[in-house]
């Protein structure tokens, strides 16, 4: 396995609308290396979520994870692999909360995402899956799933005084 660059804002990897990953390509070798080459940088990087086309592939496919002792959530999110993800509201409700992206170093900002949310994607075997999301995981899922369309979490902020350097946002705005 290896580390892959992660492209910053201002590459247009990050810019470009990512295709579906086609169903006979999912098992194959490069894919399955690629997936795990994302996971191996996501954790590198302590990134809890990393989408392809951060890593200049132009892919629909995502990795997110969460581990129990990370301060960002609640709750810890099994390795989940994302293929072809699709996603749909379940609720109107919005709330707000503190997003940073591996596409956007040091800063964090405060993003309004759906509370809750249904997935329906495919795992690194093609089989589809289908769960319910909320909170901390559906605001994860959110933000990957915005990168396979070329956003990043800077375009869903209704303020952007609120965004921060992490280490000023450390000493002064905490959790
Ligand atoms: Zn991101």
């Amino acid at each position: 396995m290896s580390i892959l660059k992660v492209a910053r804002i201002g590459h247009p990897a990050v810019r470009a609308r990512a295709v579906d990953v086609a169903p006979d390509r999912i098992t194959a070798a490069d894919t399955q290396r690629l997936i795990d080459d994302m996971i191996e940088t996501m954790r590198e990087y302590d990134g809890v979520g990393l989408a392809a086309p951060q890593v200049h592939m132009g892919l629909r496919l995502a990795v997110i994870e969460v581990s129990e002792e990370d301060d960002r959530a609640e709750e810890a999110v099994p390795l989940t692999v994302l293929v072809n993800p699709v996603v749909r509201s379940l609720a109107d409700e919005t709330v707000d909360g503190w997003e940073g992206c591996l596409s956007v170093p040091d800063l964090r900002g405060l993003v309004p995402r759906l509370r809750r949310l249904e997935l329906r994607a495919l795992d690194r075997a093609g089989k589809p899956f289908r769960l319910e999301a909320s909170d901390f995981f559906a605001r994860v899922i959110q933000h990957e799933c915005d990168h396979l369309d070329g956003s990043v979490y800077l375009d869903r902020m209704k303020d952007a005084r609120s965004l921060s350097f992490i280490d000023e946002w450390d000493r002064h705005v905490g959790k």
